[in-house]
């Protein structure tokens, strides 16, 4: 359920219709537009009369929201999120690509790879410490110690860190984190989404399932943002289909798709959307074109020798060629989009 409030709403007459919405268990969320300020309401208003709010002075109309996902739907917040990840802004027209190995593997490979990424332009570095491989005998990630290499880059070049959290048991491991990713194989995990979504209001990048409805997406965000953290990035990296020649299976339609339905910052990963690195720099061109928020592409001093995903991931020097195209395209988006 969205309130319309009526321009130049009392502020005293706002916060007591907030205490009434508090008093029946529902949070208001407010949000103050160019044109109308709202109030979203969270809980279970199915109990609440519309009519009875609409005879409240300050409200203009009260509209009920029909899909599933309140919170995350466009319709409760109508101005693009721009999300704070550690002094690097996502979303909203502020635009960054982020990049790193797959897996941190030494201290020595991944300051290495961030000074290199930072000189191309990246705004945040990433890398996996805890990994969700598919077999129980590949590289599992260094952990705690990989956690330690990541904040020796953060601390040598100043880049912000982003890292899966697999196990709401190691989430106190994360506190120099400044984005928690939830991968595609935990989008679903409620418990841990409900967890990492109250304990901490920390950006969190939500990847898609990889069989995952857009609808089961945002219900995962509505998930994180319901427990108490609106600081969501929804992070697109391709789902599994009948094709097999591509790791995934990309739809860039999802962009303004999720555009349209809801607020929150879109990611595209172009390294597992597809696989291979030689497809990495067409599709994040692409992405860009279609006013993806953010890129997260996977950078290794030698691919070859990677433990994990060396296929798909660019060598430094084809990211730094790769990012002057996608600069060249993003100002192209901002120019059709001041017009
Ligand atoms: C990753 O980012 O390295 C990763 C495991 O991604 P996903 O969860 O999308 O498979
Ligand atoms: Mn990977």
């Amino acid at each position: 359920m969205i309130i319309l409030l009526k321009k130049n709403a009392d502020e005293s007459q706002v916060e007591s219709l907030k205490m009434l919405l508090r008093a029946q268990n529902i949070e208001p969320h407010v949000s103050k537009g160019s044109m109308q300020t709202l109030i979203g309401c969270v809980g279970d208003v199915a109990h609440i009369d519309p009519s009875l709010i609409e005879a409240i002075d300050v409200v203009e109309s009260v509209q009920r929201i029909q899909e599933p996902y309140k919170a995350a739907n466009r319709k409760f917040h109508p101005e693009d999120t721009c999300v704070d990840c550690g002094g690097v802004e996502i979303g909203a027209g502020q635009f960054g690509v982020i990049a790193g190995p797959c897996s941190v593997e030494s201290e020595e490979q991944i300051i290495g790879v961030a000074r290199a990424v930072k000189e191309a332009g990246a705004k945040m570095l990433r890398g996996g410490a805890f990994k969700p491989r598919t077999s129980p005998y590949a590289f599992q990630g260094l952990g705690k110690e990989g956690l330690r290499m990541l904040s020796q880059a953060k601390k040598e070049t100043g880049l912000p860190i982003v890292t899966e959290l697999m196990d709401f048991a190691d989430i106190e491991l994360f506190n120099d984190v400044d984005v928690i990713q939830i991968g595609a194989r935990n989008m679903q995990n409620f418990n841990l989404l409900k967890e990492v979504g109250s304990y901490t209001k920390k950006p969190i990048l939500l990847k898609r399932g990889m069989s995952a409805t857009i609808q089961e997406f945002l219900m995962s965000a509505e998930y994180i943002m319901a427990s108490g953290n609106a600081n969501v990035i929804l992070c697109e990296r391709g789902i599994r289909t009948f094709e097999t020649q591509l790791r995934n299976s990309l739809d860039l339609g999802v962009v303004p798709l999720l555009r349209r339905l809801s607020h929150l910052p879109i990611v595209i990963d172009p390294s597992h959307a597809t696989g291979y690195a030689s497809m990495v720099e067409p599709v994040s061109v692409a992405a860009t074109a279609i006013g993806a928020d953010a890129l997260i592409v996977e950078v290794h001093n030698n691919p070859q020798k990677a433990l994990c995903d060396g296929i798909q991931s660019l060598t430094p020097e084809a990211f730094a060629s790769m990012m002057p195209k996608v600069f060249a395209i993003r100002d192209l988006v901002e120019s059709w989009t001041k017009k």
